[in-house]
């Protein structure tokens, strides 16, 4: 029997065919994001897809938070435009079979946990945006439903504003905006954080500086959540935390200047997030 999972990120969305735990088909696409219409119909038709005529058992959906994942109600993420979509009911409706709905990062620790079997830790995905998972014992701490929005933490009092509508998130500032942004203060265009990352490697002192700034901020963050949680291990994972040395480098060292506990080891991971949808 066969299941499906999706897991929609701000800007690529993938999806996998799986039979019994292994991934036998995968397929990713550009994240329709024009409107909540639009992402809903790209998301059935990605699905209607990856099924064909095969009788599937379970559709796993993961999409950033915060969510009432019980209900499977996206709530308000800041960085595609669904509002109040009750996502679970509705394709449930669609396909008849069980929909489970996960926030994308608690999606990515979930598979840490399937693929790793590490049992404690905090994982933060660097991407469009930056998402975050708390693991206890092998289980999502929730709290009262969305703990871990650790993208929302703040780390500068009167900072840049972000999407979420408060002011100086780490989010703002170690996501591709922060990069896009240091960019054109440093470089004078708009760039990726890909394409900062070639420069960089290439020498371009202004693009390593880039990512010396955007790692230290990082370095904060990571020195708050220790403070705060002590763990063994932070996962870091999202197309941003691949450009690893560039990176951890500075984050490690403004984290170890920071905390006031024993510091924990980061360890950055990919393709987790499938397994962990469904
Ligand atoms: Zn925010």
């Amino acid at each position: 029997m066969y299941k499906i999972a999706v897991v929609v990120g701000g800007t690529n969305t993938a999806c996998a065919l799986f039979k019994e735990n292994k991934i036998v088909k995968k397929t990713e696409r550009r994240t329709e994001v024009a409107s909540e219409e639009k992402l809903i119909e790209f998301i059935v038709k990605l699905i209607e897809e990856m099924k064909g005529e095969r009788k599937i058992k379970k559709i796993g959906i993961g999409i950033p938070g915060p969510l009432d994942w019980k209900k499977g109600i996206v709530l308000n993420p800041p960085n595609i435009p669904v509002r109040n979509f009750p996502l679970k009911r509705f394709l449930e409706k669609k396909f008849g079979v069980k929909v489970t709905i996960e926030n994308d990062a608690n999606c990515s620790a979930l598979g840490i946990v399937k693929k790793k079997g590490v049992k404690d830790f905090v994982l933060l995905t660097l991407g469009t945006g930056v998402g975050g998972a708390i693991v206890v014992n092998g289980k999502l701490y929730r709290g009262m439903g969305n703990a871990g929005e650790l993208g929302h933490i703040t780390i500068e009092a009167s900072g840049y504003k972000c999407t979420c509508g408060n002011r100086g998130c780490l989010e703002e500032y170690v996501s591709a905006r922060g990069f896009e942004r240091l960019a054109k203060k440093y470089l004078g265009k708009k760039l990726s954080p890909r394409e900062i990352m070639e420069l960089a490697l290439k020498g371009n002192k202004k693009a390593k500086k880039i990512y010396e700034e955007v790692g230290r901020y990082l370095g904060i963050g990571l020195a708050t959540i220790s403070n705060i949680l002590n763990p063994e291990i932070i996962f870091l994972t999202g197309k941003i935390s691949l450009a690893s040395s560039l990176l951890l480098r500075p984050a490690i060292k403004e984290m170890k200047k920071r905390v006031l506990v024993t510091p924990p080891k980061i360890s950055v991971v990919k393709n987790m997030e499938l397994y962990g949808a469904v």
